[in-house]
């Protein structure tokens, strides 16, 4: 016997066709075989701020344990199935395989995965590290869904993962408005959210996506029977074709890497650090809103973004002095704006005293002061008092945000980003799979 782990990545385009989908089918033909899946299948998601990716930037990847004699007959449904299911029309469409054949995943490929994750990697360094560890590639065209498919093979997700169930349309209604009971969905996330999590945002139903692709509706969660228990709680209007589950590195943040200072701060990462806010911020058009923070190293620039909602308002409550602790991707520098991190959550570890100033009252009559020239004290206007030896009276004014963790709404989520039903949750990888995880 053979354990055979097959990455895919980047078969997409933004016209329709979807990994995912693809990896769905591949679960259905290759069950009909009677392959042996040690897993469930992984959907993986790579660093969301790397240029020219897919819409979701996702890689795939599936564990089968397989009769030797049977290996090239599984190749080959794999490819067959890229070939057909894969929009290789679209000139940014490369779809990538990647077949590695061994019990343990090597260290070298692991470490690979995690780079993908939070870092760019470069297609010749992909290739090299597949000869190294003698990982068998199938490109299409120029050969940067290797990236991924190499990065989904190294991925363990042993520490923590999440569950996706995902259902699929049947094709007559594909680019159509997707129907759903949407008191269903109300009534689901009720029932297991925090379990499940980014079902709903402020009523607007997030389970669907708005795209030509064959998703239906997709729920996130921590086990894959609240995911299961959860699709059977909704009610689709509409037919469905099928449904996988996949494990997932959604909502666990495994795309941020913690940075010991700003210097260290580089386009398209996607980090943590912390600073002290040295700037009130400002809102720009688009009602985007712009803040500055600083450390011994230097300062940078940080965005929270309109659909990132109320939490635009934390961001204009901090004052220079609060220190904070920011999450997000690099932005590299334009012409417009210097390198900037685009802010998925922050962190306030100690709020500044924010202190006004007033002058102060006439000593004789009450009534408040005026100043009399620069050093030159107050004045009273109302009985003429002036005086030199006094200060101005100051007074703290509570602040009205608090030292903790501020997240935008679930809507303007990244799929990486770990949600507020998740913090400080791990789920480790279980020993044994839920049943039944796919249909058909
Ligand atoms: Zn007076």
């Amino acid at each position: 016997m053979t354990l055979l782990h097959i990455g895919i990545d980047d078969t997409d385009s933004p016209s329709g066709g979807c990994t995912t989908y693809l990896c769905a089918r591949l679960v259905e033909s290759l069950s009909a075989l009677n392959v042996n899946f040690v897993d469930y299948p992984l959907l993986i998601r790579l660093n969301p701020n790397v240029p020219f990716r897919t819409r979701g930037n996702a890689a795939l990847c599936l564990r089968v344990k397989i009769d030797d004699d049977f290996e090239n007959r599984v190749k080959q449904i794999v490819l067959e199935e890229i070939e057909r299911g894969a929009d290789l029309s679209f000139k940014n469409t490369n779809s990538g395989v990647a077949f590695y054949e061994g019990e343990a995943i090597p260290d070298m490929l692991e470490k690979f995965s995690k780079k993908a994750m939070q870092n760019i990697v470069i297609i010749n360094e992909a290739l090299k590290i597949a000869e190294t560890v003698g990982a068998e590639i199938c490109t299409f065209k120029n050969a940067r869904g290797v990236i991924g498919a190499l990065a989904a093979v190294g991925t363990l997700l042993e520490n923590d993962h999440t569950y996706e169930l995902t259902t699929y349309r049947t094709p007559e209604n594909y680019g159509k408005p997707r129907k759903l009971d949407i008191d269903s969905v109300r009534n689901m996330d009720s029932a297991t959210s925090p379990n499940t999590f980014c079902n709903i945002d402020d009523g607007r139903i997030l389970i669907t996506p708005h795209g030509p692709d064959p998703i239906l509706y997709g729920i996130r969660g921590d086990t894959a029977e609240v995911v299961y228990a959860a699709h059977n709680m909704v009610t689709s209007l509409e037919p469905i074709e099928r449904w996988v589950i996949f494990r997932s590195n959604q909502g666990t943040d495994m795309h941020l890497r913690f940075l010991p200072s700003i210097s260290q701060v580089r386009p398209y990462l996607s980090v943590i650090l912390n600073g002290e806010v040295s700037n009130r911020s400002k809102t720009i058009s688009g009602g985007h809103v712009i803040m500055q923070i600083k450390d011994h190293t230097g300062n940078i620039d940080c965005a929270a973004y309109e659909p990132t909602g109320a939490f635009r308002e934390v961001i204009k409550n901090l004052i220079p002095g609060d220190l904070v602790r920011v999450y997000g991707g690099v932005r590299p520098a334009s012409s417009l704006h210097p390198l900037t991190i685009n802010l998925e959550k922050i962190e306030i570890l100690k709020l500044a005293p924010l202190i006004v100033k007033f002058n102060p009252k006439c000593t004789k009559c009450g009534k408040r002061m005026t100043s009399a020239g620069k050093n030159k004290g107050f004045k009273c206007k109302k009985c003429g008092l002036k005086l030199t030896e006094i200060e101005k009276s100051t007074f703290e004014i509570s602040r009205n945000i608090a030292e903790k963790l501020y997240l935008p709404p679930a809507r303007a989520h990244r799929h990486l980003t770990r949600p507020k039903e998740r913090i400080n949750k791990l789920t480790k990888k279980s020993e044994t799979m839920f049943a039944p995880w796919h249909n058909p």
